[in-house]
């Protein structure tokens, strides 16, 4: 999504308000093991703080994984707080840009980049159906969740002296 922001850029203070939902231009389909197949949604405003153009709002979407552990399929609700700031391209001079700032490029700045970096930002490190998730017996395959296999029995099960 491009935003004209030619006459923000003039006037220090001004913003405008920002409501975007659709996919993002360049936004992965099939990203490894995150399936980003749902329209984001993005909702804030693009300010002009001191001649530096700044984006803050809310970004919604959902994304499908597989638990790390079962295997099982996820569908994962993403919500961030995008707090991010644009800066000229080319402009080098006193001082130049912030580290990790994006580019205006002429009247325009594209919103979909940053907002695609929001997204992979909040990913945690790894997925889990839950934090008790007991995986798959690495013996037979058997999702361990839905219950004990035989060899698992075998292994964990220690049959109880009692005498009898
Ligand atoms: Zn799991
Ligand atoms: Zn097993």
């Amino acid at each position: 999504m491009k935003v004209d922001v030619s006459r923000l850029a003039r006037m220090d203070g001004a913003y405008q308000d920002l409501a975007f939902e659709g996919f993002l231009e360049g936004q992965p389909n099939d990203q490894g093991e995150v399936i980003l197949d749902r329209p984001v949604r993005f909702q804030g405003r693009i300010g002009n703080a001191g001649g530096i153009l700044k984006l803050d709002g809310i970004l919604e979407t959902e994304y499908a994984v597989r638990c790390a552990r079962c295997l099982e399929d996820l569908r994962i609700p993403l919500k961030a707080e995008v707090h991010e700031s644009f800066a000229y391209a080319g402009n080098t001079d006193g001082g130049g840009p912030e580290d990790g700032a994006y580019y205006r490029r002429g009247d325009a700045v594209e919103l979909d980049k940053p907002l695609l970096d929001n997204i992979f930002l909040s990913f945690p490190q790894v997925w889990h159906c839950s934090p008790a998730c007991r995986g798959l017996c690495p013996v037979c395959g058997t999702n361990l969740n839905q219950g004990m296999c035989r060899c698992s029995g075998d292994l964990g099960e220690e049959s109880e002296a009692s005498g009898g």
